[in-house]
């Protein structure tokens, strides 16, 4: 894949640590962008530099930016695992409760887009003009259940547009300045690849929710999800992180599903959230009226589910803001 000869990791030792310093005086001026050239860092060989700790350790919480705006992208390079689904009843859990939030259909599949009712196959201007053209988002923000920047059929054709572009990697970044103040959350549902659109989605993002299917061969894709965020750490967005894995599509009256969970809790502890999506019906059939499950079956349990993650996540930063 292209973006690890983008991002050329440390050659040595000495440059990683110093890498490190520079990131974590970008994490004192937001403004500030990492390099993303170690050749250019001014280095020296008879310097030595200080040990420093990594700037970001996982568990992470997204906080807010000086806008108080929460970016979280849903991410998992595997299909089928409930990352539309999550981004939408998420979403529409957050709005539940009184906070503004908008959605962003980063996946030439359009299938957020198409979960609100819309066609991406009739969609004139969509995210890919945002990313390649730089057209407002908001000139792609439609107005559902919530706001949602939408896909087209376009899309697919980004990753290649972008890796033309200066800035590729902070593409999306750059459009949410515009929008960032108007919402206290932005939830971002990314495409299973971790392609430069996903990247992308990292790059903009404070925090990562990790939707897994509750199955062995699910949990395979994480450490390579992980490695991803390492590198755009080091060199595109100190600050992002895993901020927490949902189990979705869980059948507890299967041992399987239950050893799955058990195994994915053995190995990534906290982050995994205490809310089990389960698998029900009520999330195919929702998309087809063009609603989340909050708004087609508002007191199913199905619904509660969002409710609760929605809470945890939530609970889930203030309680590291009073740590
Ligand atoms: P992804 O975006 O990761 O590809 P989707 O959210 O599109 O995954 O979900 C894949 C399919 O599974 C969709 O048809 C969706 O309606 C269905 N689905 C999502 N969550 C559940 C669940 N908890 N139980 C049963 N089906 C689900
Ligand atoms: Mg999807």
């Amino acid at each position: 894949m292209g973006f690890v000869r983008l991002l050329p990791r440390s050659a040595s030792r000495s440059q990683d640590a110093t890498a490190e310093l520079e990131l974590e005086a970008d994490m004192s001026d937001p403004t500030a962008e990492p390099e993303l050239e170690h050749e250019d860092l001014p280095l020296t060989d008879d310097v030595t530099p200080p040990v420093v700790s990594r700037p970001v350790v996982m568990p992470n919480v997204s906080v807010p930016g000086a806008t108080g705006t929460r970016v979280i992208a849903l991410a998992n390079q595997k299909g089928g695992v409930a990352k539309t689904t999550t981004t939408l009843n998420l979403g529409v859990a957050f709005k539940e409760m009184g906070y503004r939030v908008l959605l962003i259909d980063l996946d030439p599949q359009g299938n957020l887009t198409m979960s609100q009712g819309l066609n991406p196959d009739t969609i004139d201007t969509s995210m890919y003009d945002v990313l390649v053209r730089k057209i407002p988002i908001s000139d792609v923000i439609a107005e559902r259940e919530v706001d949602l920047a939408v896909a087209s059929i376009d899309l697919a054709g980004a990753e290649l547009a972008l890796a033309a572009l200066i800035g590729r990697e902070r593409s999306l970044e750059k459009a949410l300045v515009e929008v960032r103040d108007r919402y206290d959350f932005i939830l971002i549902d990314t495409p299973p690849s971790l392609g430069l659109l996903t990247i992308n989605a990292f790059v903009a993002a404070s925090g990562v929710i990790v939707p897994v299917q509750c199955e062995y061969l699910a949990l395979r894709g994480l450490v390579q999800l992980e490695n991803t965020l390492e590198m755009v750490r080091e060199n595109l967005n100190p600050r992002v992180g895993v901020e927490g894995i949902v189990p979705t599509m869980y059948d507890g009256r299967t041992l399987h599903a239950r050893e799955a969970v058990e195994i994915l809790e053995e190995n990534f502890g906290e982050l995994v959230f205490k809310t089990r999506i389960r698998k029900t019906v009520r999330y195919a059939e929702a998309p087809v009226k063009g609603t989340s499950v909050l708004a087609y079956d508002p007191t199913g349990t199905a619904a509660q589910a969002y409710r609760e993650l929605a809470k945890e996540v939530l609970d889930g930063a203030q309680a590291r803001e009073h740590a």
